[in-house]
């Protein structure tokens, strides 16, 4: 169910970007964050990796899924995970049992990537969110500010200036080196380069 990817210093959990409610309708945005999506495209079409989408949302769904999810971050040894690779929160209750998630495993790290903000605010407004994780609201359309009403973000950019924190691992190799800025609650925006 996990994924442990060699840009990153831990795992990481994604479902399907054909799945994304803001998302999909993004993607046929020129000039959005969405459009062209790495993650609706080549291999991710590959029906192997189809049917492990399905099975991952079927996870997800499941009435255990809290309990399975912090066994199996339990299993990791790294302190840093990251939610959404590819897709986003569905649901104001798997936004519930996000946060139930990060609660049960206080010596994880959490980045939570995101571009639903109505299903997080209306998450939040029942349950706070824990100090060991970050929710980063995403910037719309590439080179635009993200919001900054809200507590931590990122952006995309091409031809405007990075804001915030320029996300390095263009510079190594693709990797994220020593950095860990996406889950640092000190860095409000992180932007990354359009690619
Ligand atoms: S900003 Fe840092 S932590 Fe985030 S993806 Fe880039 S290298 Fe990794």
């Amino acid at each position: 169910m996990l994924s442990n990817t060699s840009k990153m210093p831990g795992y990481s959990v994604s479902l399907s970007a054909w799945k994304c409610k803001t998302g999909d309708k993004l993607a046929k945005i020129k000039g959005s964050v969405c459009h062209d999506c790495y993650a609706r495209k080549g291999r991710y079409n590959m029906p192997n990796v189809v049917d492990k989408m399905e099975e991952r949302l079927k996870f997800f769904n499941a009435l255990d899924f809290v309990p399975q999810m912090v066994a199996m971050l339990n299993k990791t040894r790294s302190p840093y995970f990251r939610w959404f690779d590819s897709g986003d929160v569905q649901n104001v209750r798997m936004a519930l049992n996000i946060i139930d998630v990060v609660k049960a495993t206080p010596e994880k790290k959490h980045w939570i990537p995101t571009k639903e903000r109505k299903i997080w605010q209306e998450a939040l407004k029942l349950e706070a969110l824990p100090d060991n994780a970050v929710i980063r609201y995403s910037a719309t359309m590439v080179d635009d500010t993200p919001p900054q009403d809200w507590e931590h973000s990122s952006a995309v950019v091409k031809n405007a200036a990075p804001i915030g924190h320029e996300c390095p691992a263009p510079t190594q190799g693709g990797k994220c080196g020593e950095c860990r800025a996406c889950w640092s609650r000190d860095v409000k925006t992180v932007s990354y380069h359009k690619h």
